[in-house]
């Protein structure tokens, strides 16, 4: 049986390391970090993600700061208010809660943020950094899903990684990540050609594709360490008899409840294979909030007060 990396409590271990570095700041007199969350329209999984990432600075004491514009802000407004953040000085971190409505270009809006405040670490320069092993913001999910296996051990020096997926939030920073650690890494997406050899090669997999319960236990080469980032909501039967078929508990909350979330791995054939696996939920998703706040930190320090 696979042991069961818990990110949920990586990610509370993380937010109090990051509460006890404010409360360290506030005892020499300095304020706390601030982050701004701007959330465009009323997008209800939006609200759900940005009401996470609210409660996580509640909880270690960074200021939060939200800018909520209604759907129909124009892109020139959508700048002006990120340029207002950017000249504040109070405030260390930007996000933009995405998607975006389709009438505006995030890829501008991500653009327009600061580099120094990007704490999402999606603007070029930051990108570049990483890609040049230079430090810097870099995206949260991959970051804190690398601190978590490092934090338990997992070596990756000279060990075979296949990341699943090759979006700039994801994919390729995470094998960007593992590069820097000296595993071999392959990149693999929807072109790839026998996706389960692939996989069967990995020793470290990481899956984000953003497709339920893609990556079979077969495909896992045995004790590898798998992890988990896509977040998947179910609500076809037959879908879920098919991917669930190692996890009744999941079918059977599916059948009551008419929705389930899962990844892009079958967790219930990966825990008889793999080494070490995340599940969904409690895997990479609050490790992604914590690793938000910790880069919020990293750029009030760096940014001097
Ligand atoms: P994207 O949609 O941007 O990228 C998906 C990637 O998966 C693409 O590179 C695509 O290939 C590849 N892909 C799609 N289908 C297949 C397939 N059948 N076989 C192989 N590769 C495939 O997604 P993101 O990177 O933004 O997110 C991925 C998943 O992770 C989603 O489920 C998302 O919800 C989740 N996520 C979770 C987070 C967390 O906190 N846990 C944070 C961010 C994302 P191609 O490039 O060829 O199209």
């Amino acid at each position: 049986m696979a042991q069961i990396l818990d990110g949920k409590a990586y990610a509370d271990k993380m937010l109090d390391e990051v509460k006890a570095a404010v409360e360290a700041r506030a005892a020499q007199g300095l304020r706390a970090p601030a982050l701004a969350v701007v959330l465009v329209g009323a997008d209800p999984a939006s609200q759900v993600y940005v009401k996470g990432k609210i409660a996580a600075c509640a909880r270690t004491g960074v200021t939060s700061i939200e800018r909520r514009p209604a759907s129909d802000i124009t892109q020139d407004e959508l700048n002006w208010l990120i340029d207002e953040l950017n000249e504040n000085p109070f405030v260390d971190g930007i996000l933009v809660q995405l998607p975006l409505p389709k009438h505006l270009d995030a890829k501008a809006a991500l653009h327009r943020i600061h580099p120094t405040k990007d704490v999402d670490g999606f603007h070029p320069l930051n990108q570049g950094r990483l890609f040049e092993g230079l430090p810097g913001l870099r995206p949260c999910t991959p970051s804190a899903c690398m601190r978590m296996l490092k934090a338990h051990g997992v070596e990756m020096k000279g060990k075979r990684a296949v990341v699943l997926g090759r979006s700039e939030i994801v994919g390729k920073p995470m094998a960007l990540m593992l590069l820097e650690e000296h595993a071999t890494v392959t990149i693999a997406h929807s072109r790839t050609l026998d996706l389960p050899s692939v996989c069967g090669e990995a020793d470290i997999l990481v899956a984000a594709i953003g497709k339920p319960g893609l990556v079979e236990g077969s495909w896992i080469k045995p004790g590898a360490v798998v992890v988990d980032v896509g977040i998947n909501r179910v609500t076809e039967l037959a879908l879920g008899e098919r991917i669930f078929a190692a996890e009744p508990e999941k079918l059977a909350k599916l059948k009551e409840k008419g929705a389930v979330l899962c990844g892009d791995v079958r967790y219930g054939e990966a825990l008889q294979v793999a080494g070490a696996v995340t599940p969904v939920p409690g895997g990479v998703g609050p490790l992604t909030i914590a690793g938000l706040l910790r880069n919020t930190l990293d750029a009030c320090e760096q940014r001097g007060n």
